[in-house]
C-alpha cells in the first residue's frame, strides 16, 4: 500500500519515514488489540526545522484515511477535509497569544474535546504547532491527559528543537527529531536544469522539494512572485488600489494555475461518461473542486512566502550578514528595502505571519491578501521610515 503524502513529505528524512512506517505497518498487523505499545504512539514530539508540520499533517491524514494516506492529486474525501483543516477528527492548533503562547483556555478546550468519540474517522488527532510556546501552566493541564491518553487519540506536537518544550511534556511523547535538511542535497536531487541560486530560492518558499518544483514550473506561480517583487521594488509608495489590485491579480492566477490541472480531468472523464451514474458524477466533481482549491490556497501561500523571504533577505542585509540571500536575483530590492529599517521590516513580517495564519481558514482569500499589502504598504513607506 502506497503513503503518497508520508513518502512525499519524508523524501529528504528516511529514518523518520522507516520509523512512522514501521509504527503503522504494526499498528495495522495488530487491529485486534489496539492501542498497543508496538503501534502508533499516543503522543509525538516532531522536532526539527524542516517540515515538521507538513509531517504532522501527513501521519493524519495516513490515520484516518481509509486508504492510509491519499496521493495528493487523488484525495479522498477524509484527505482532501484534512488539508482544508476542516476534518471533524483532525485538529490542528497554534498558540493564540503572540506574546504568551497557548493560552490556558486553548489546552482546557483540546482536552475536554479529546475526551470525545471520534466523529467519523477511527482515532482523532490533534497536531499542536509550535509546541515550544506552551508554558508551565498550559502544559500542566496537558500532563494527565497525554499521561493516560484515550486509546483512540494521537497528539503530535511539533517544535523547533526537543530542548524547547518543557521537560514534562517532552518525557510524555515520542521524540521524533528530524534532521536539518541538506539544501545542497535537497537542491541537487531536485533540480537538474535550475541554478543552486533559483533551487534555492524556491525550496525557501515551497514547503516541500517536490512542491519547489512544481513552483519553478508554474507559469502562474511565477508571474506572481514577478508581481511582488515589482509591487516592493515601487520607490514612492503605492497607490492603495495597486495593493488591492495585486491581490486580486495574484488570486486569479492561483485559481487558474489550479483549473489548468482540472481541464486535463475534464478531458478524460468524457469518454467514461455514460458509464457512470450521476452520484459519481457529482462525487468527481466535487473532488476535483476541492483538489483546485488546495492548489489554489497552496499558490497563495507560496505567494505570502515570496513576500516573506524577500523581507527576510533584508533584514540579513541590514544587519550586515554575510549569509547568501535568499533571492540572489533580487538584490538591488533587498537593499532598497534594508533601508526602510529592522522596526518596520519585523512589522511587515508579522504581518506576513498573520496572513499564512489566514489564509488556512478564510474562505474569502482576496481579503487576507489585500489586507496584508495594504499593511505592507503602510508599513514599508511609512514616512518616517524614510
Ligand atoms: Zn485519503
Amino acid at each position: 500500500m502506497t503513503r503518497a503524502p508520508l513518502q512525499e513529505v519524508l523524501a529528504g528524512q528516511p529514518r523518520v519515514l522507516a520509523y512512522l512506517e514501521r509504527s503503522l505497518d504494526a499498528e495495522r498487523a495488530d487491529v485486534p488489540s489496539r492501542g498497543g505499545a508496538r503501534g502508533i504512539s499516543h503522543a509525538y514530539l516532531f522536532s526539527g526545522n524542516a517540515i515538521v508540520e507538513d509531517a504532522a499533517l501527513a501521519l493524519a491524514k495516513a490515520l484516518v484515511c481509509p486508504l492510509g494516506g491519499c496521493p495528493e492529486d487523488d484525495q479522498c474525501v477524509q484527505c482532501a477535509r484534512v488539508d482544508h483543516g476542516s476534518h471533524p477528527d483532525v485538529k490542528v492548533l497554534e498558540p493564540l497569544s503572540a506574546t504568551r503562547g497557548y493560552l490556558l483556555e486553548q489546552v482546557h478546550e483540546m482536552i475536554s474535546d479529546a475526551a470525545l468519540t471520534p466523529i467519523e474517522a477511527p482515532r482523532k488527532v490533534y497536531i499542536v504547532k509550535e509546541a515550544d510556546t506552551l508554558g508551565v501552566q498550559a502544559a500542566n493541564a496537558l500532563l494527565k491527559t497525554l499521561e493516560e491518553p484515550a486509546a483512540d487519540v494521537v497528539f503530535i506536537l511539533c517544535a523547533p528543537s526537543a530542548d524547547s518544550v518543557l521537560q514534562t511534556i517532552r518525557s510524555r511523547c515520542s521524540v521524533v527529531p528530524f534532521s536539518a535538511v541538506d539544501p545542497s542535497a535537497a537542491e541537487s536531487a531536485l533540480l537538474s536544469g535550475e541554478t543552486p541560486e533559483r533551487a534555492r530560492m524556491a525550496l525557501a518558499i515551497a514547503a516541500s522539494a517536490q512542491q519547489a518544483k512544481r513552483f519553478l514550473e508554474s507559469t502562474e506561480r511565477q508571474a506572481n512572485r514577478d508581481d511582488i517583487r515589482a509591487f516592493l521594488a515601487s520607490p514612492e509608495a503605492p497607490s492603495d488600489w495597486s495593493a488591492l489590485s495585486l491581490a486580486e491579480n495574484l488570486v486569479a492566477r492561483a485559481r487558474a494555475g489550479a483549473a489548468g490541472g482540472e481541464v486535463l480531468g475534464d478531458e478524460e472523464d468524457d469518454s467514461l461518461d455514460e458509464f457512470l451514474t450521476r452520484t459519481a458524477r457529482q462525487a468527481i466533481e466535487d473532488r476535483k473542486k476541492r483538489a483546485a482549491s488546495a492548489t489554489e490556497r497552496r499558490a497563495l501561500a507560496e505567494a505570502v512566502r515570496v513576500v516573506e523571504t524577500i523581507l527576510r533577505d533584508a533584514l540579513a542585509c541590514s544587519a550586515g550578514s554575510s549569509e547568501a540571500p535568499l533571492n540572489a536575483d533580487a538584490t538591488e530590492l533587498v537593499s532598497a528595502l534594508a533601508s526602510r529599517g529592522r522596526e518596520s521590516l519585523l512589522a511587515a513580517l508579522d504581518s506576513c505571519a498573520r496572513a499564512s495564519r489566514h489564509l488556512n481558514r478564510s474562505t474569502t482569500p482576496v481579503l487576507v491578501l489585500q489586507v496584508l499589502f495594504l499593511s505592507l504598504k503602510e508599513l514599508l513607506w511609512q514616512p518616517s521610515a524614510r
